[in-house]
Order: structure tokens, then sequence, then C-alpha cells
């Protein structure tokens, strides 16, 4: 059985490995991701019967105690946390995952640190890689939490000298490690470094504007996953380390598609303290006109009339969407407009909303079929044949000064070009800035009519005057 137990365990690792891949792959396309969830969740249960089951478990007790906490914890975290508090509550289980990584290095630390022997130049740095990332990823996910809970200012947090301040950290925390390696364990220089791990994380993240928390949290979920990879290498367990690069690969990755969508580079997210996440100035509400501009509104009767005797509508849902919770109600104008023999579709922007996938979810809860979702690529060739574009509760993923304004802050990111359909609805409160706190030649366009009022109330009345069509 002993001799057995390893190759069996190996074994199950591989299958849950495959598994993670297969489930991954799956959670590429709105269509097949909740079974790829499924798969992950099952190829971690794999994961984690398999290392039960290894002879250097010495505690099933705690393990069963930790792993019912963390199972009621997770259950009720799923079920109550509003959708457009996934990023912050993504951001603090990835601090947790890399806290977990970190006290995997320190413990190992300490289990040199107990004995006369010398740790092995490659165990010391496997420890000493575990505390710096699992340290930056535990303190700087924790910020960016408070940032985005608004229990700190969500502003950038500049100060004079600031690089200087982190390169000589990083610098001293490179020096600490070289002689924690070259001599024999050292307990004050490890607690130095571990603690200077965790204000690296908080200087890291303080800069950045709570707007741009989501990159953040994508790129520390990355962090974690390294963090994870870090401990495997320590504890020699190859699920983690495994585990670990898919999900820092997948961090990076994710990480990389949001900067492309916003059109910025992840140097320019991380230190160009852009996006306090409260959006720009505002100019006021109402119809009538802002200086030489125009604004054309629409009431919900006529409205519904425009989209009731429209052969062909695009939903472009946004932010406000997801803030008032539309997604139901917008299913049901879907539905009564098919009714009437409207072809509707959904176009979907890759950073609409503050997290990746956000309108899909969204619009997955209130079961709008997948095949209604259509790709900015695939969706942008169609608005010259649209007879009308709803904009619910979206700015800056339809603003066209992203094509036409050089100087505008967005010019160049990918929009969902409404402005070429036939005419656009845009629901909104009033006229002011999104994320990115520009304003929106949009609204003032000729064929645009602005629809005021909260998203969920406008799309409601919207419903029960086509229902009278
Ligand atoms: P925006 O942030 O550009 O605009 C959202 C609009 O929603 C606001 O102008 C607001 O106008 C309106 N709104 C707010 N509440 C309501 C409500 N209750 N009813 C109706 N409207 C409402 O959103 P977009 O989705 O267009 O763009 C997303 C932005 O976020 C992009 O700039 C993107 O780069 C950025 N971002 C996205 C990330 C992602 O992963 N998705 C991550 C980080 C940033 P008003 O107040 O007038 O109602």
């Amino acid at each position: 059985m002993s001799e057995f137990l390893p190759t069996g365990i190996q074994l199950t690792y591989l299958v849950a490995s495959a598994l993670f891949f297969v489930g991954l792959k799956q959670l590429g396309s709105p269509a097949t991701a909740r079974k790829g969830n499924l798969v992950a969740a099952i190829a971690m249960l794999i994961a984690i019967v398999a290392t039960l089951l290894d002879r250097q478990v010495l505690n099933y007790e705690m393990i069963l105690v930790a792993i019912a906490i963390g199972s009621i914890i997770g259950a009720i975290a799923a079920q109550k946390v509003a959708m457009t508090a996934m990023p912050q509550m993504v951001g603090l289980f990835n601090g947790l995952g890399g806290a977990a990584s970190a006290l995997v290095a320190v413990g190992e630390f300490w289990h040199y640190f107990g004995s006369t022997a010398h740790a092995p130049l490659s165990s010391t740095i496997t420890v000493l890689l575990g505390v710096l990332i699992g340290g930056v990823t535990l303190t700087g996910s924790l910020i960016a939490f408070a940032k985005l809970q608004g229990l700190i200012s969500g502003s950038p947090i500049l100060f004079p000298a600031q690089q200087i301040v982190n390169a000589t950290l990083l610098g001293g925390f490179l020096v600490g490690s070289v002689y924690l390696a070259a001599t024999a364990p050292s307990e004050p220089i490890f607690l130095a470094l571990t603690a200077v791990s965790l204000i690296l994380g908080v200087m890291f993240v303080i800069p950045i504007g709570g707007g741009d928390m989501p990159v953040v949290i994508s790129l520390l979920n990355s962090f974690s996953g390294l963090a994870a990879s870090a401990a495997g290498f320590v504890v020699s367990n190859n699920m983690l380390i495994i585990a670990g690069a898919l999900v820092g690969a997948s961090g990076i990755i994710l990480t990389v598609i949001m900067c492309k969508g916003m059109n910025r580079s992840l140097t320019n997210v991380l230190f160009a303290g852009f996006g306090t996440g409260e959006g720009g100035g505002a100019p006021a509400a109402g119809g009538g006109s802002t200086g030489e501009k125009i604004v054309r509104q629409v009431g919900t009767e006529e409205g519904a009339m425009m989209l009731g005797y429209a052969r062909s509508v695009v939903i472009v849902p946004g932010y406000g969407m997801a803030v008032a919770q539309a997604q139901h109600a917008v299913r049901e104008l879907t539905d009564q407009l098919e009714k009437l023999g409207v072809e509707v579709k959904f176009a979907i922007h890759p950073v609409a909303g503050r997290m990746p996938g956000h309108m899909n979810v969204l619009l997955a809860e209130a079961n709008v079929p997948y095949e209604q979702l259509c790709d900015m690529d695939d969706i942008n060739p169609q608005f010259e044949q649209t007879d009308v574009a709803l904009v619910i509760g979206a700015n800056d993923v339809v603003n066209p000064a992203a094509r036409t304004n050089s100087a505008s802050p967005i010019y160049g990111m990918p929009i969902l070009e409404v402005d070429k359909a036939k005419h656009a609805i845009v629901i909104k409160r009033s006229l002011s800035t999104g994320f990115a706190g520009v304003d929106n030649d949009l609204f003032y366009h000729d064929k645009t009519m602005m629809l005021f009022g909260s998203a969920k109330d406008m799309v409601a009345q919207l419903v029960s005057e086509v229902k009278q069509l």
C-alpha cells in the first residue's frame, strides 16, 4: 500500500490536472462556462481527496473543520454577494489564497529554523518566493477590496519619491534574501523580509485608482496562482504547482484582455493613477441644450413604438444595467419585442460593466439565450442595418470619441458602433460620464434619443407600453 499510494496519488493528480484543462477550455465560451466551472470544481475535489489520502497529512480533524468552515463561508458568499460586488469578493478570496501560500512558506522556514541543518538553496529560494508573492497578494488584495468596497478612498494615493521608496523596499528584500540564503536561517531577518513583502503589497496598489481595481484584482489573481505554485515547490506537491501555474497563466491572460479592451497598457493601468471609479464631472441631466449641443429626449410611450415597429433591435447593456439590476426586465422586453416579430440581439463589449464577462453573467442569470449575445467584432458590421440600438446604462463602450477624437483619453479603445445604427435610444439617469470620466458625443447625435431614468424602471415601463402595441 505504501508503495502504491504515492503512484496512485500522482496518477490522480494527473487526472485532476487534465480535468482542470478541460474546465478552463469550457470556461472560454458562455455556452459551456457553467459546465466548465463544474468540471474544474470536480477536479479540485479529486485533487483535495487525493492530497488527504497522502501519508503526510497528520491531522484530519483540523482539516475537516477547516473544510467545513470554508465551505459554509463559500456557499453563503456565493448566494449573498451582489453581482456588482463580485470583483471585491474575488479580490478578498485572492488575498486569502496569497495568505495561505505565504503561510506554507513561513511554516517551511520554521521547519528549517527548528532544525540545526542548513537549508538547501533551492528550498530557501522557493520559501522566499512564496513569502514575497503571497505577502504582496495578501495586502494588495485587501487594499483592492477596501477601495472597491468604499472602505477607503478610490482615488490614487500618490506621494513624492514613491517609486524610489518602492525600489528601496524591493532592493532591501533582495539583499536580505541573499544574506539569508548565504548564512544559516535567521529568524529576525526572515520576519523582516515577511514584513517588507506585506508593505510592498500595500505600496503596489495604493497609487492605482479604484476604477482600475478589477484589472489589479485580475493581476493579483495571477499572483495568487504563482504564490500557490511557489508553495507547491516548497512542499514538493505537483498538483499545487500545476494548479497554481494554471491560475497564474489564466490571470495574466485575463489582465491582458482587459487592458486591450480599454486600449491601455498594463504599465498605464499600474502607474498612471487613472480612474477613481466614481466617474468624472457631469453635465446636467434633462433635455434641451448643453452649450452648442442639443439633447433629444424620448418618453417610454414613443420609445416603445420605435422598438415595437422596428425590424431589428440591438440591445447594448453596460454598467448601469448591472447597477439597476435591470437584466430580468430586459429579458421581458426582449420576449415582448420578439412576440411582435422584432429581431433582437445583444451587443457585448469585452469591458462593459466592471468585470470581464459582467454582462454575460447577468444576462445568463435572466435566461437570455447565448445565441442572442454577439461579440463586438460580429455585431459592429451589423449596426448600419439595425433599426434601433437600445443602450441600457452603457456609456464609455459606445462613445464615438474613441474613434474620432485623438485628444480623448479613450481614443483607440474599441467600441460598439451604436452611432451607425438608424436610431439609438440611450437609457441612463443623466448626461453624466462613465468610468473614464469623458463626455459622450453619442448623447447629442441627431439620431439619438435620451430616455432619462433608472434602467430597471425605464425598461419595465417600456415593457408595459410594448404590451399595448
Ligand atoms: P460606464 O462606466 O462607461 O457608464 C455607466 C453608465 O451607467 C453611467 O454613465 C451612468 O450614467 C449609468 N448608470 C448608472 N446607474 C444607472 C442606473 N441605475 N440606471 C441607468 N443607468 C445607470 O459603463 P460601460 O459599461 O459603458 O463601460 C465600462 C467602463 O468600465 C469602461 O470604461 C471600462 O474600461 C471600465 N472598466 C471595465 C472593466 C471590466 O472588466 N468590465 C474593468 C475596469 C474598468 P448615469 O449616472 O447618468 O445614470
